[in-house]
This record gives structure tokens, sequence and C-alpha cells, in this order.
């Protein structure tokens, strides 16, 4: 069988497949991300997935940051991979050619290629979820940039009086739209949760039994997220947006008042017919990114 090896590198899982040209996975596996030893629960993953198989090369999605020049890491949420070489290693570990790509990055290609954005001439991928993620293709190609940081969106200003950022920015989108910050604001707002430590999944049920604040957060995230996705087109003429992660799942309660602010938000003809679809793929689409990766390492 034609494939390539894809492996998505998460801080709480790891993932791999074997998938064809076409796209479909073969065969697949995952692992919880462990505390310790990331690579050797990594080196058992790959060795499931293996027998019987001869992939042509390895494509790689890792949670970021990342330094392309040098294929190392350093993920936010692997606190034991600081500056780790994952993709000499993984070249080392299979004895295949080995390509590298922000999480993020993988997930929209993966929406680009078999996804909610297939064929899209050129495509925004947004992961909102703990964080906010993202990944440009333009032209079919994705954008890495030179150190392989593009598609950082989440950190993108939408309001440069804003708060202040984890990152150390201020006003950053992932400050009013990710999961932890929709309750966050929620909460200060006086929201009443049903339970305690609650998640943004409890706040989208609350928003679809019409809890005011509940539903106002979503509308407040969507507006930051209109106004990131806004300036990103106009900035390279993105013509499809696809959004995933966590939050994503809230479906409507966080498409619909989207819609309503890239209306209210955009004014310029090209800006006003950019598309916003959600995830296709979900979960898998970091992996179908990573083959795709790996694909085009091939051709
Ligand atoms: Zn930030």
């Amino acid at each position: 069988m034609d494939c390539v090896l894809a492996l998505d590198i998460g801080g709480t899982k790891l993932a791999g497949a074997l998938v064809d040209p076409a796209g479909t996975v073969l065969r697949s596996a995952t692992r919880p991300t462990p505390a310790a030893d990331v690579l050797g629960t990594l080196a058992d993953l790959v060795a499931e997935l293996l027998p019987g198989a001869a992939p042509r090369a390895v494509g790689i999605g890792c949670a970021g940051p990342l330094d392309l020049a040098t294929g190392a890491v350093s993920p936010v949420n692997i606190p034991s991979w600081r500056g780790f070489p994952v993709r000499d290693e993984l070249a080392a570990l299979t004895g295949l050619p080995a390509v590298l790509a922000g999480d993020a990055q993988c997930f929209a290609l993966g929406e680009h290629w078999v996804g909610a954005g297939r064929g899209a001439a050129s495509l925004l991928g947004v992961v909102v979820s703990t964080g906010i993620g993202g990944g440009f293709v333009l032209g079919g190609v994705p954008l890495l940039g030179p150190t392989g940081n593009a598609g950082h969106v989440g950190h993108m200003s939408v309001d440069p009086y804003g708060e202040p950022c984890d990152c150390g920015g201020r006003g950053c989108v992932e400050r009013y739209a990710s999961g932890p910050n929709l309750t966050r604001w929620a909460l200060a707002a006086g929201w009443q949760p049903p339970r305690d430590r609650p998640d943004a999944r409890d706040l989208a049920k609350a928003a679809a039994n019409g809890d005011s604040i509940a539903l106002a957060a979503f509308e407040r995230g969507a507006r930051a997220l209109a106004a990131m996705i806004v300036s990103a087109a106009a900035a390279v003429d993105v013509r499809t947006v696809v959004i995933g992660g966590g939050v994503a799942g809230a479906g409507e309660i966080l498409f619909a008042p989207l819609r309503k602010a890239l209306d209210d938000l955009s004014g310029l003809a090209f800006l006003r017919s950019v598309e916003v679809a959600p995830t296709t793929l979900g979960v898998r689409a970091g992996l179908a990114g990573a083959a795709k990766l790996a694909w085009s390492a091939v051709a």
C-alpha cells in the first residue's frame, strides 16, 4: 500500500496514522501524552502502525512554538520538550524523510485537502480551544514563514488598548474568544455556572438555554474573532475560513453571532464575500494535514 506516516503531537494526545495519496486513513493509533519520555511513547505508537507498511515519508504536526530552521519545538503544553529536535529525532527513528509544521497549520492544510475548505483558493484555518491557533493555505501551499510560526492568529490584537494577554501582548483575540477566556468573562459578569470550574461547553449549554450572560460572552468572543478574520483576510485575501477546536463545537451559538459580526465589521467587497464554515474533519484534521505535508515532500 502506497502511504505516508502522519503524526499529530499535542499536549494531551499523540496521534498517528498511515494515509494513502487520496487522504484515506489506512491505520491509526493514539496514546495519551506522557509527562516524560514523549519520544519513547511516539516510538511505541509508530511501532504499532508500521508492521507490513512501507511509508514514504513522515509528516509531523506539533504544538508550537517551533523553529523550522532547526526542526526543533518547544510546545507550551509539553514542558519536557524545550528546543527539542523533533524532526531529526523522528527522521532517525523511522529512517524516513521528515517534514514538520505547527499543529494549527496542519489543521488548515487538512481541511484544505479533504475537509470543509477542500480546494479553496485561499484558506485560513482557526482552532478555537484552550488557546487560539491558526494556519494559512495560499494557492494550495501552506504558509509556514521563515521561522515556521506564520498563522499565530490568536495573538493578533483586536484592541490596542485592550487587556494584557498571557503572551505579553495586549488585546489579543485569544484574550476574548478562547474557551477559558469566554468562561472567565462570563463568570466575572455574574454567570451562575452549573458546576465548579465550568468550561466553554457548560457556557455553550447555558447560551443554548437562553442565559443572557452566556449569550453575551459568545457574542463578545465572536466579535473578536470576526475582527481578527477581517484583518487576516485583508492582509492575504483569504476566501474561506474553517473553524475547529472545542469552542467551535458550540455550533450556531458561536457561528450565528460570528456571521453577524463579520457582516458588521467588513466593508470592502472582497472581505464581505469571505465564507466561514465549521470543521468537517474535527480532531482528524491535524493528521490529514500532517499526511499532506509528507506527500508534498515525496512528490
Ligand atoms: Zn497574546
